[in-house]
């Protein structure tokens, strides 16, 4: 274990494990507060890599390495939670990870996950773990249909994940596992998706963000605004739970809690991310810290910043499919002067991959979600098509 200093202050080096768009907005923050950035990842020119100081190519698998890049940095956090558990405790050996490895262990396996939640009392739908053919069918007879079924690890933006309906649907949803462990979830039919990213310090001192209200699409986060429609009484329950899990799993970083708003007005954790999280990109330029300079105070152990909402606020993610008939017309689509534009540096846009985001803040919420949702659309300058996608649910709020 390392012994060196629990505060990181600014002049520093941070390492990120992870390459990706949250790495590179983590890296822009702690740059902009005088750090210095390592990135670690198997690929190169990367979306953090290019804002890096240093970018170091190798397989998480690749030990020797992952030590070497270790002893150059004075704290380790990560920008997503798929990092094998071996290369964070390597890393633990030379320098503080924050959060710990424990928290990325629980987080990175949706049965962990779920079971965790469930016996520290936390409220989520009901699950159960599926190896076999026969776990399955007796999941449908206990938990009945509609259901979910997801692979308990590698999965996010709802991959790896296939409603049930029918039946008959059994046996096709139990191969298309190939293998892999599932879990069987009970379908909920919620209201509406809201998310609570939340930063814990190493003393205990917690900040929450406003609650976020989420609209996918296909799956994956399309919309986001703030402050979410869901009374103030709700909002400040899912903070509470929000406190609860931070301080349970003793996250010393940040953490993201994704929720269902049950149709009677309940709250169901859905998902947790022990990091930075898409629906928090409108804290770029609608909150006084935003959730990327949050996360490198938590884990440099420095005082959290404010999390005020300065105004109410949208994001539109862009994803490749925005390329489809050639380079978008930013021009146009930045011609209202209010709307801020994030590209995260992708060479290739292919459909369904994250590029970018806009965000826009204003006198309300649904006017900042006009705003961003008007400006997404006048990118295309020429009519398109929507490219064909795979079998989804798409979500109803
Ligand atoms: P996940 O990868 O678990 O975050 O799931 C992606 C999306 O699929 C969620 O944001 C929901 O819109 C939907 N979803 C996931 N699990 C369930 C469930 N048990 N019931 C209803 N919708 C779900």
């Amino acid at each position: 274990m390392s012994t060196k200093s629990p505060v990181v202050l600014p002049g520093a080096t941070l390492g990120v494990l992870g390459s990706g768009q949250l790495g590179r907005m983590f890296t822009i923050a702690a740059r902009r507060l005088g750090y210095r950035v390592h990135i670690f990842s198997p690929d190169t020119d990367t979306p953090a890599g290019q804002v890096g100081d240093l970018e170091f190519t190798a397989p998480y698998e690749d030990l020797d390495k992952v030590r070497e890049f270790a002893r150059g940095v004075d704290v380790v956090t990560f920008e997503f939670e798929n990092v094998p558990s071996a290369t964070s405790r390597a890393c633990a050996e030379i320098v503080p990870v924050r959060p710990d490895g424990s928290v990325l262990h629980i987080t990175q396996q949706r049965l962990r996950e779920k079971s965790f939640l469930q016996s520290n009392g936390f409220p989520v739908t009901p699950f159960r773990r599926i190896q076999t053919l026969v776990d399955l069918e007796e999941a449908v007879r206990d938990l009945g249909l509609p259901a979910v079924l997801k692979t308990a690890s590698f999965g996010y933006d709802g991959k790896g994940q296939r409603m049930l309906r029918e039946i008959h649907q059994v046996p096709s949803a139990f191969a298309g596992l190939a293998g892999a462990e599932g879990i069987y979830e009970a379908f909920v039919d919620f209201e509406k998706e809201v998310s609570v990213v939340a930063a814990r310090s190493a003393s205990g001192a917690f900040e929450a963000f406003p609650v976020f209200e989420n609209v996918h699409s296909n799956h994956i986060l399309d919309i986001t605004f703030a402050p979410a429609d869901i009374g103030e009484k709700l909002a400040a329950e899912a903070v509470q739970l929000a406190r609860g899990i931070l301080d349970a799993l003793q996250v010393v970083g940040l953490l993201t809690v994704e929720l269902f708003v049950t149709r009677d007005g309940r709250l169901l954790v859905n998902e947790l991310a022990p990091r930075t999280h898409n629906s928090g990109h409108l804290t770029l330029d609608a909150c006084t810290t935003c959730q990327f300079e949050q996360q490198v105070r938590a884990v440099c152990g420095l005082p959290l910043g404010s999390t005020a909402l300065t105004r109410p606020a949208a994001m539109a993610n862009l994803l490749g499919d925005v390329w489809t008939p050639g380079t978008p017309d930013w021009a146009s689509s930045l011609s209202d002067p209010s709307v801020k534009l994030h590209l995260y540096g992708k060479a290739e846009a292919r459909p369904g991959r994250k590029m970018g985001h806009l965000n826009a803040t204003a006198a309300t919420a649904a006017e900042a979600v006009r705003q961003v949702r008007d400006a997404r659309s006048r990118l295309a300058s020429v009519p398109r098509s929507r490219p064909e996608r795979t079998e989804g649910r798409s979500n109803r709020s």
